[in-house]
């Protein structure tokens, strides 16, 4: 058999060549990472869910008109995108404080921000993707003033747009993290919504309990990650295939 040719292997995701030029295949590894990646796990089943969590976001994302890289989920743990350009940034939302906003700025963590807040790393390993402007991002040419417009238009439209979503399923949207990549047709390039959507990328907490149904479950050593990943797969109202019915075996209809 024809061994596939690895693009790139992250933490988290391998981008194998795809069938035809201008695709790839990104695959859902279970490997999960947290402070500069200094913590590992392998958390069983959840690339399972991050792939169907990530293909049913940008699908819906898709369908009020945000431009994706998603083509279509292949299997459990892959899916078809198209090829991008990655804009070496990390664009991160936030809603209600949590996380670095606290700890940097000394702001209670659950606090609701008076309004939504975009935020900029540059994502660089050797450098731990440090917190970056507008003007750094414009002045290194890392995307221009018109790609960062439309990185900033789209963002707002996905966090509008997302935070709807989970709030119909019972969960507060408090931040997010997404990444950007230029899509070329021909001599046209437009920006389109790349990487994952995911409780690996978002932090997602109960709308009732402010339970967390994210990664803060490994990188607070909280215990039942998969479970809340799939938690937000259910009332998302989608769930994995391989997910046994629950309930104790057949039931008898009357
Ligand atoms: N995030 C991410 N990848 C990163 C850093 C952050 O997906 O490399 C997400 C994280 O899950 C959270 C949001 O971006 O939903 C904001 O993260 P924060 O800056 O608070 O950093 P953290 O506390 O995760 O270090």
């Amino acid at each position: 058999m024809k061994r596939r040719r690895t693009i790139y292997e992250g933490k988290a995701k391998i981008l194998y060549e795809g069938p035809e030029p201008g695709t790839l295949i990104q695959y859902f590894k279970d490997d999960t990472t947290a402070f500069d990646a200094k913590k590992r796990a392998v958390i069983e089943g959840k690339g399972v869910l991050n792939n169907r969590i990530s293909e049913y976001l940008m699908t819906q994302l898709n369908a009020i008109g945000i431009p994706t890289h998603f083509v279509r989920r292949l299997n459990m743990r892959e899916q078809l995108i198209k090829e991008v350009e990655i804009i070496p940034l990390e664009v991160v939302v936030r809603n209600v404080a949590a996380g670095s906003l606290s700890t940097r700025l000394g702001i209670e963590e659950g606090q609701p921000l008076p309004r939504s807040i975009i935020e900029y790393y540059y994502k660089s390993d050797q450098l731990h993707d440090p917190w970056v402007s507008e003007e750094h991002i414009t002045a290194f040419g890392w995307a221009s003033p018109q790609d960062l417009d439309d990185v900033v238009n789209l963002t707002i439209r996905i966090n509008d747009f997302l935070s709807g979503l989970f709030l119909g399923a019972g969960i507060k949207l408090v931040d997010f993290k997404i990444e950007f990549g230029r899509l070329w047709e021909n001599d046209y390039m437009r920006i389109v919504l790349a990487d994952e959507i995911s409780p690996d990328s978002c932090r997602l907490w109960d709308l009732q309990t402010n339970e967390k149904l994210d990664k803060d479950r490994f990188r607070r050593d909280l215990g039942g990650v998969a479970e809340a990943y799939s938690e937000v797969a259910r009332r998302l109202g989608i769930l994995p295939e391989s997910t046994p019915p629950s309930g104790g075996g057949p039931v008898l209809v009357k």
